[in-house]
């Protein structure tokens, strides 16, 4: 068993054969059986109940090695998640959905309201031109390089997704409760383990972001947002949830009582500040 945030960096490299000191993957268990991977630019998570698991997002198309190997270094199996649950439809949190669901038969879940998304149907992705715009500053270029060499452009939907139910979702391990926070996607949702005191939040707000210098709760950076004021007002959502442990899209674990690090977020001019 790994413990602490950060407690194993466990040198995962992208392609077995290849190892690259670059691009490599951590895994930490800060809770029992709650395992973030902090992957080259975004995170996935899993969470273990026994022999059964489930998979919180999938990071980009090209992490999807990362995301097998992060599986099997845990002693699991890939075709034997009991689903993958995607907080939303962007292409570093569905990267690799579509393969889990074909070449091994997991089911891809997302809120009702996330699934056109998810599939492909439409888009609410920042665009290259966006990203451009934006390019001048160094963080912002060096991320958008990333983000290239790791197949934002060159995506494939998770067209095997279904909308899960709220019954469904309590007969996965550790019985997980979705909240709809729309803002950051129509459909944007967190995952909440009441039982753990764990949430996993996706990019509602994040502890850390390539574009970002700082490492503290925080909003992304106001581009990443199909509806910047819904994302914020959404945080509303999350006022009596009790959770003591933040598991986040971007960025490191925090173990801090969830209303602390929302309130934290405001504390900018009485207003939320954007990364
Ligand atoms: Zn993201």
């Amino acid at each position: 068993m790994l413990h602490g945030t950060h407690a194993a960096d466990v040198g995962i490299s992208a392609g077995a054969s290849q190892p690259c000191s670059l691009w490599h993957v951590k895994i930490s268990e800060p809770r029992e059986g709650f395992f973030l991977v902090e992957g080259p630019a975004s995170n996935w998570i899993i969470v273990r109940e026994g022999d059964s698991y489930l998979l919180i997002d999938t990071g980009y198309p090209a992490d999807t090695d990362d995301v097998l190997n992060s599986i099997t270094q845990l002693g699991l199996e890939p075709a034997k998640a009991a689903a993958v649950l995607i907080t939303h439809g962007h292409v570093d949190h569905t990267g690799g959905a579509q393969h889990l669901a074909e070449a091994y038969g997991v089911p891809v879940l997302c809120s009702p309201q996330e699934l056109a998304h998810v599939r492909g149907e439409v888009k609410h992705q920042i665009t290259l031109g966006q990203v451009l715009l934006r390019a001048w500053r160094p963080r912002a270029f060096r991320w958008m390089l990333h983000a290239l060499r790791a197949g934002a452009l060159k995506a494939r939907p998770a067209v095997a997704a279904n909308a899960w139910t709220p019954e469904q979702l309590r007969e996965l391990p550790r019985s997980p409760e979705a909240l709809i926070l729309p803002g950051h996607t129509p459909g944007n949702t967190v995952y909440l383990f009441r039982t753990a005191g764990v949430i996993a939040v996706g990019d509602s707000f994040v502890t850390g972001h390539p574009i970002s210098g700082r490492s503290e709760p925080q909003m992304l950076h106001s581009m990443f947002h199909y509806d910047r004021d819904g994302a914020v007002s959404s945080l509303s959502m999350l006022d009596g949830v009790e959770a003591d442990l933040i598991l986040p899209g971007h960025g490191p674990a925090l173990a801090l009582p969830l209303r602390d690090a929302v309130s934290s977020l405001q504390v900018h001019h009485g207003s939320v500040r954007f990364s």
